[in-house]
């Protein structure tokens, strides 16, 4: 798990997702499942009751606090469909 503090701390995770393009499944708003080199993982995007984004992933690398390229691509989701809730 680890705190979204900003866009730069993804930057390196998005680059890896754009050349990896794993497949992201929706789940529900806030949960999706990411293909990865051994089958799928699970991210939760969500906001924790003092205002920080948290993000899951049930990877190896999220296990130690790394931003992994998972995360990354769910978020990318995710995000637009916060706009897509904002606006609506
Ligand atoms: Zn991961």
């Amino acid at each position: 798990m680890f705190i979204l503090k900003g866009i730069e701390q993804l930057e390196k995770a998005i680059a890896k997702a754009k050349k990896l393009r794993p497949r992201v499944e929706f789940d529900c708003f806030g949960r999706y499942r990411v293909s990865g080199s051994k089958g799928y993982y699970t991210v939760v995007c969500k906001r924790s009751d003092n205002g920080y984004k948290t993000v899951e992933c049930t990877c190896k690398g999220a296990e130690k606090g790394l931003v992994c390229y998972h995360a990354a691509a769910a978020l990318s989701l995710h995000v637009g469909l916060a706009k897509q809730r904002q606006t609506a």
